[in-house]
């Protein structure tokens, strides 16, 4: 295929005529078709009902070493369940912290406990004049809004398929105090897919902060969501290599089994060393009693072990790799050489990151929108919403059906050339 670059005016006004025609004709089916958010599908969730049935009025409610799960205490979790979350982060039990229903509610409280008290006896932030985060972009927005909401400023670190720009990272942490944290999805990253290299990694793992009190957030959200049996990325266990490093307190790792069983109904934990983790039960005993430790149980009872994790998330690669392929076959055909996308096709996760010719992202979206096909808004994979060129599109292809998925992807590539075709007129 043509590069559209290469095309004359003339050209391009004909085939800008060609896809405002086929674009008509796609609005006119009115179609309802969501792209948006990275939520597990219905057939995901429907093939967990039998987690329901796991504890019943007649099960055994103790854990392994005789505590009923249906009282008080145990802040920490119980232990079968710290091991299990332990092992999706390949860290032991002790290294592990069994929340509530999530991940994203502990880096929120873990933010806010380092505003109002600080980490590891510093000055809270909440004193500092000034205190930052750095962001490698595109990144999961979720992430950007908790920072933003505690007032923190952002700073837009580019990501490379091996992970963050580490010289810069390493220049900007050396030099600047007030740099305090890190956001990292370092496996199959929201939305790119990249998993960082070993060497990037180790780099992080070394890193020599300014601020002792600087923390890397390592949100392992996606560690076991593999797409395809025979390309699997490997991430590199990043506590033991910050022991190593000297650095043992440098990081807090975060993971959920949200998106192994249902969303908002699984288990949320943390790990990192002895010393942070003492610091967070601190105030962690205070918030709680306990966490759900039914749930916990439920869960070990129900996938047993590491490996049962494992053989259920196979089941949904099936699905979700058709999906995925389904959108990449489109991306392929439709706009392979045409030099005004770029994707990601990655091993893993739940996310395929597209970008579009600079300054189309927000008109691309805007013109989905029309034609009845939710995204993810453009800017949203950037600190406060703001692409600086316009150009990265979240496509989330798990939740629809795949013939939605199909009816979507052909929808976002029309309106994706018709928008360059507009650009490249201007
Ligand atoms: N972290 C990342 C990178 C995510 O993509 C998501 C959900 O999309 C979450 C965390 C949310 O996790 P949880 O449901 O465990 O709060």
């Amino acid at each position: 295929m043509k590069a559209y670059q290469e095309l004359g005016r003339e050209e391009l006004l004909s085939l800008k005529a060609q896809l405002e025609k086929e674009f008509e004709e796609e609005k006119a089916k009115g179609l309802k078709l969501d792209m948006s958010r990275g939520k597990p599908s219905v057939s995901q969730l429907d093939m967990a009902m039998d987690f329901m049935d796991t504890l019943d009025s007649n099960s055994y409610m103790k854990t392994e070493d005789g505590v009923d799960v249906r009282n008080y205490g145990i802040v920490d979790g119980i232990p079968e369940a710290r091991k299990l979350l332990g092992d999706i982060m390949g860290v032991s039990a002790d290294h592990v912290i069994v929340c509530g229903n999530g991940s994203l509610a502990i880096m929120y409280d873990t933010v806010s406990r380092s505003v109002t008290h600080g980490v590891g006896g510093c000055t809270p932030w909440c004193r500092l004049d000034k205190v930052k985060f750095l962001c490698p972009v595109p990144g999961y927005d979720r992430h950007f809004a908790i920072t933003e909401h505690f007032g923190i400023e952002m700073i837009n670190v580019p990501m490379s398929p091996q992970g963050p720009d580490m010289d810069m990272v390493e220049k900007l942490v050396a030099e600047d105090e007030s740099i305090k944290g890190m956001w990292c999805v370092p496996k199959y990253s929201n939305p790119q897919g990249y998993t960082y290299s070993s060497e990037t990694v180790k780099r992080l793992a070394n890193l020599k902060p300014a601020a002792k009190d600087f923390r890397i957030y390592w949100d392992n959200a996606y560690a076991m969501h593999h797409l395809y049996e025979d390309r699997q990325d490997e991430l590199p266990e990043i506590l033991s290599l910050c022991e190593q490093a000297g650095n043992p307190d440098l990081v807090y790792e975060f993971c959920s089994t949200s998106k192994i069983i249902f969303a908002g109904a699984g288990l949320g934990a943390v790990a990192s060393s002895k010393a942070n983790l003492d610091e967070i039960r601190k105030s962690l005993s205070i918030m709680t009693i306990g966490y759900d430790k039914i749930n916990q149980l439920r869960h070990v009872r129900y996938f047993k072990d590491i490996d049962g994790i494992a053989r259920h998330m196979k089941k949904h690669a099936v699905q979700m790799r058709s999906k995925f392929q389904a959108v990449l076959e489109v991306l392929d055909r439709e706009l392979s050489g045409t030099g005004i996308g770029e994707w990601t096709n990655p091993n893993g996760g739940y996310f395929i990151s597209f970008e579009s010719m600079e300054g189309c992202a927000k008109a691309i979206v805007a013109k989905c929108k029309e034609a009845g096909v939710t995204l993810t808004g453009a800017g949203a994979t950037y600190p406060y919403g703001k692409d600086p060129k316009d150009s990265n599109i979240r496509i989330a292809p798990t939740f629809p059906s795949q013939e939605e998925m199909e009816l979507a992807a052909d929808i976002f590539v029309l309106c994706v050339k018709l928008v360059s075709v507009e650009k490249l007129l201007e």
